[in-house]
């Protein structure tokens, strides 16, 4: 006789949940019944909307057709995010993902630009990555390289409709066996530190081995303290708008800094997504709302909605048998698009530890290990944007004095006296992220690597020359944004 199989639930539709559905519809088996519950009435954030590149992989592992998935999200490619004056107003510089220049043997690349940089052959670290100049040059490409074997890959994500995307995953989902059920919960049972059941304003009632908890803001599941991160991460408030496409058709997200926070513009096919992430101790609602009304490319779609947050984690992401996965875990404000990425994180992370009929303490333990490193790193990473800033306003002041994480105050140390940046473990955000941020925010390390003080001048001079002109070389070669997405534009299925 077979064994009963492993029930999974699903509470919430949004990003989080069709994401996880897909997936756990993708790898799991005959032994596994899943099943979402989602409220129609109640609805999803419907926001975001940008993604950082390994959310391909999701798509590649899950065996999604890029274009047709772009064509059905309205989606536009993302090499990058450009952060406008968030040193100073009106200064710019990039996050463009890729690599910068060429290492040379152990010594990163940053160490010869530095000390280009004091010989006066170093141009800014912009001219040195082929996907922040393919960005400013409005242009993308895919597949090898154009011009010379030697052209590193120019590594790209997604800018998509996140509602769109829902219902494409939900079709997807649906498609490989998970049952959808919609309907209110109502009440959810409980039994010491494990949900045992979950009631529908229907009355119906829904039991399982293992709940995920995908209610996002709702929280409704999980049960674990919240840890605060609002002393590091003030901005608690986001008015979102989408607008009419009038401006740019940008391969990147722009984040804008105003006086208390930063607001973001995603470009898709068929409209621009803004909205403006503030503090609400430094800003009223009305405020951020007219400011985020004057800076639009095109006349508003819609009436702007605030969303409100607050920046943290649960102490423990898993607890008794429910994950929390999506914003019913964690909050961290869009500023690096992090949050679809810790969806796809989490979920493969919950698919290497997956419990059976019942939760084992030591994979819930290590679920948890590995959830906080990861989102404590991204913390770090969002918290240096602010900290360096030389803005007048109150609140930039402010962020400029906060106390710092020891292990960010530690990365800025080691860098700005010598130029390293070591990345520990699984850590998502690379060297050369750090290193544009940091730079980009005006911290020139003091020193480089002994290594790069070896290269006679000229050669330096001519070796940053050589990079320069290959990748502009490159980038003169690739389709304009619009372009390369009608050559590649499918029909979406009906
Ligand atoms: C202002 C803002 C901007 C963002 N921008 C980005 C970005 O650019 N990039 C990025 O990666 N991430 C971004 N995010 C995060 C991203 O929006 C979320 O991570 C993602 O949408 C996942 O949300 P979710 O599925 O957890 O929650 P939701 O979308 O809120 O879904 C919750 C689901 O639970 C259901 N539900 C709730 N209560 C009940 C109930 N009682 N009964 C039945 N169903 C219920 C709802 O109906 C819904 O289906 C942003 C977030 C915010 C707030």
């Amino acid at each position: 006789m077979q064994d009963d199989p492993i029930r999974i639930v699903i509470a919430g539709g949004g990003t989080a949940g069709w994401m996880t559905a897909a997936a756990l519809g993708r790898f799991l088996g005959e032994g596994f019944s899943v099943r979402l519950i989602e409220s129609d009435a109640i609805g999803t954030v419907g926001v975001g909307e940008a993604t950082i590149p390994q959310v391909r992989l999701f798509n590649q592992a899950l065996g999604i057709d890029e274009d047709e998935f772009l064509a059905a999200t309205q989606g536009s490619y993302k090499l990058g995010i450009e952060f406008v004056g968030w040193h100073t107003p009106g200064h710019r510089y990039m996050h463009a993902f890729g690599d910068i220049g060429r290492d040379v043997g152990l010594v990163p690349f940053q160490h010869y630009w530095r000390r280009a940089l004091d010989l006066g052959s170093a141009r800014p670290l912009s001219h040195y990555s082929l996907n922040e100049m393919a960005a400013r040059a409005g242009r993308m490409h895919r597949g090898g390289p154009i011009t010379a074997r030697t052209i590193p890959p120019l590594p790209y994500a997604f800018h998509f409709d996140a509602g769109l995307y829902a219902a494409y995953l939900r079709r997807f989902a649906e498609a490989l066996g998970v049952r959808r059920t919609e309907g209110r919960i109502a009440d959810v049972e409980r039994q010491g530190a494990e949900v045992r059941a979950l009631r529908l304003a229907s009355g119906e009632r829904i039991e399982a081995d293992l709940f995920i908890d995908c209610t996002g803001f709702y929280e409704l599941l999980i049960d674990s303290d919240f840890e605060d991160w609002s002393h590091w991460l003030p901005c608690d408030r986001a008015v979102a708008v989408p607008c009419a496409t009038g401006g740019e058709f940008t391969p990147y997200t722009r984040a804008t800094a105003h006086a208390a926070g930063w607001q973001w513009r995603i470009p898709l096919r068929h409209r621009t997504g803004n909205g403006h992430v503030f503090s609400s101790r430094h800003m009223s609602e009305d405020e951020a709302t007219a400011i985020l009304l004057d800076n639009l490319d095109a006349e508003p779609v819609g009436e702007p909605r605030t969303l409100r947050f607050t920046a943290g984690k649960r102490r423990e992401a898993w607890s008794g048998n429910v994950v929390g996965i999506g914003l019913s875990s964690a909050f961290l404000e869009p500023l690096e698009s992090t949050s679809i990425f810790l969806i796809q994180s989490a979920i493969q992370r919950l698919l290497k530890l997956l419990p059976g009929k019942t939760v084992r303490p030591a994979d819930r333990a290590e679920y948890n290990r590995q959830t906080d490193f990861e989102i404590e790193r991204i913390r770090d990473f969002i918290i240096l944007h602010y900290v360096l800033n030389e803005r007048p306003e109150p609140f930039w002041a402010e962020m400029r004095a906060m106390e710092l994480p020891n292990t960010l105050s530690a990365k800025l140390d080691l860098f700005a006296a010598s130029g390293r940046i070591t990345r520990e473990h699984e850590e998502l955000f690379t060297e050369v992220g750090w290193l544009q941020v940091m730079i980009g925010q005006g911290l020139l390390p003091e020193g480089y690597h002994p290594l790069a003080g070896a290269i006679p001048e000229t050669e330096l001079a001519e070796y940053m020359d050589t990079i320069e002109k290959l990748y502009a070389r490159e980038v003169a070669q690739m389709p304009s944004h619009a372009d390369f997405i009608a050559r590649h534009s499918k029909k979406v299925p009906a």
